[in-house]
């Protein structure tokens, strides 16, 4: 039982939250509504739901909570949809979820530079809006248009150009305190005549690292770098057995050293049932090339040719993702995405069964999310696919993979489960979840991302003096723990 005085802090913590949002301050029953999660994770309590406006509310909450001892720790999300991996659900209990979701300006967008100032709220589809019909594009992740750019970022969330992170330039951010700093050489000397944008790290220690995949700060705003909007995006399509997988991965590899391939490549297992370790699934790979038409064009024939040379070759593809209609086989969200234009909710209908902005609420099945980063050798990828499938299988469950290719060493294996929204059928899904977990860790392959369930594991953060490095970090800047409680931070 809380002690009188928590009590009492707790409910002038609240009374002060609503002072300062008004109707912006949900602290009853609605609550109850707030936290739907197609991932199905054990429901977390909340103590307050809060929909600031904007940045100075957002230093108002926090203030408050510093004042008060931290009385009620927040929990930051951008638009929540961070779903197989617990949506909006906060990693622990009785946190108010500080939903920034209505912090939805582009403050600036800078169409010589290639810049854009967003905030949490604006979404992969508002800001390739935004830029249709200019020289800049945005990196889009496979997702729904409605999805963060920022909240996708601070995840590390992979895009089809390249991994979010790498597209972040500065930060604003509001510390636990209540104090903003600004972080990133962007913001430059108080009095430079333009921002400093073609230089990223600025000099000493670069901070903004440090509020990815942490719980340091709450992001206010983020600066990101654009795509300069190729000639041509020439985007290559091709299945395969899984019996020839090693070939496939062995030439993925060389094509992605070679520059061929420039955005992430993905591969789809298409599922089904294995004689040998991913040697029964089939594989379904688009990859681009972005840039000039001719060199496109010259880029075309070596792909294919080395797709046949390799025996792969026999029903592949190559087109522009603007002409992808004129292509019956061609997969139109592929394209779209490689061309920096994100999938509109009814798009990923198809496969949910649902609005996928209703997956929390409304998906006919339970969804979940493995993201271990895997070298791109085919040993290790066949090892992963197996695992994987026997772990899911074990609980008469199915998993799916994508491959996506981050660079020549290196894939990010997207492992989904689906499982029935029942208690049974949640049971079985998060034992799979817990078994990956464990199984891919003892085989030295870890998460680049994990679930609320998963992401104070001490095992996912490596030795002990790393440990404490981090719990010192986070008592300096964080010292009553007001912010996320249990997220990207090893449990004691
Ligand atoms: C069909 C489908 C396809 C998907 N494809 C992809 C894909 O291609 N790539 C990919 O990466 N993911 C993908 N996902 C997973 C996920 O839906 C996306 O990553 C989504 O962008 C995350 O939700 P969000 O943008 O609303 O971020 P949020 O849920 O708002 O943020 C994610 C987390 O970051 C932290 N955070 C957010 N904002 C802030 C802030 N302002 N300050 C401090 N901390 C903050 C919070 O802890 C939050 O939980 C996919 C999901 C589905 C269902």
């Amino acid at each position: 039982m809380p002690g009188k005085e928590v009590t009492a802090a707790r409910a002038a913590l609240l009374g002060r939250w609503r002072q300062l949002l008004g109707d912006g301050a949900f602290l009853g029953p609605p609550l109850d509504e707030a936290l739907p999660d197609v991932g199905e994770f054990p429901p977390r309590r909340l103590a307050a739901l809060l929909r600031p406006r904007d940045q100075d509310q957002v230093r108002a909450v926090l203030g408050a909570a510093a004042e008060l001892g931290g009385a009620v720790p927040l929990y930051p999300v951008s638009t929540g949809r961070n779903w197989g991996l617990g949506s909006r659900q906060p990693p622990a209990h009785d946190c108010a979820l500080l939903d920034l979701s209505r912090l939805d300006q582009v403050r600036e967008l800078d169409l010589e530079r290639g810049y854009a100032i967003v905030e949490p709220g604006v979404t992969q589809g508002e800001l390739s809006r935004r830029l249709d019909s200019t020289p800049f594009m945005v990196n889009v992740t496979g997702a729904c248009a409605d999805t963060s750019i920022l909240g996708n970022a601070l995840e590390r969330g992979v895009g089809f150009a390249r991994q979010r992170t790498d597209d972040l330039v500065a930060l604003e951010v509001v510390l636990a305190s209540g104090e903003q700093v600004r972080v990133g050489s962007f913001w430059g000397a108080p009095g430079a005549a333009a921002p400093i944008f073609h230089y990223r790290h600025g000099i000493g220690p670069d901070l903004l690292p440090l509020f990815c995949q942490s719980n340091l700060g709450v992001v206010t705003a983020g600066v990101v770098a654009l795509l300069p909007r190729p000639e041509c995006v020439r985007v290559f399509q091709a299945s395969f057995p899984g019996a020839v997988l090693d070939r496939a991965l062995g030439l993925l590899r060389d094509l992605h050293a070679d520059g061929l391939l420039n955005n992430v490549s993905r591969a789809y297992s298409a599922g089904g049932p294995s004689s040998g370790p991913g040697a029964g699934e089939a594989f379904l790979f688009a990859g681009a090339y972005s840039g000039r038409r001719g060199v496109a064009d010259a880029v075309a024939e070596a792909v294919l040719g080395e797709l046949r040379r390799a025996g792969l070759g026999s029903n592949a593809v190559a087109f522009d993702a603007e002409d992808a209609d004129r292509f019956p086989d061609a997969d139109r969200a592929l394209a779209d995405g490689f061309a920096g234009r994100p999938a509109a909710c009814p798009r990923i209908r198809s496969s949910f069964g649902a609005h996928s902005c209703d997956l929390d609420r409304a998906g006919a099945e339970g969804w979940l999310l493995f993201l271990p980063v895997v070298p791109l050798e085919a040993a290790a990828v066949r090892r992963a696919l197996a695992l994987s499938e026997a772990i899911a299988g074990a609980e008469g469950l199915t998993r799916n993979a994508i491959l996506n290719v981050l660079s020549a060493s290196c894939v990010d294996l997207a492992i989904s489960v689906r499982f029935p929204r029942t208690a049974d059928g949640s049971r079985r899904g998060h034992a799979v979840l817990g078994r990956l977990h464990r199984a891919f860790g003892q085989e030295g392959l870890f998460p680049y991302r994990a679930d609320i369930d998963h992401q104070g594991a001490a095992a996912l953060f490596g030795p002990g003096p790393y440990h404490d490095t981090l719990r010192r970090l986070k008592r300096a800047l964080d010292p009553h723990g007001i912010i996320a409680p249990g997220r990207y931070l090893p449990r004691e």
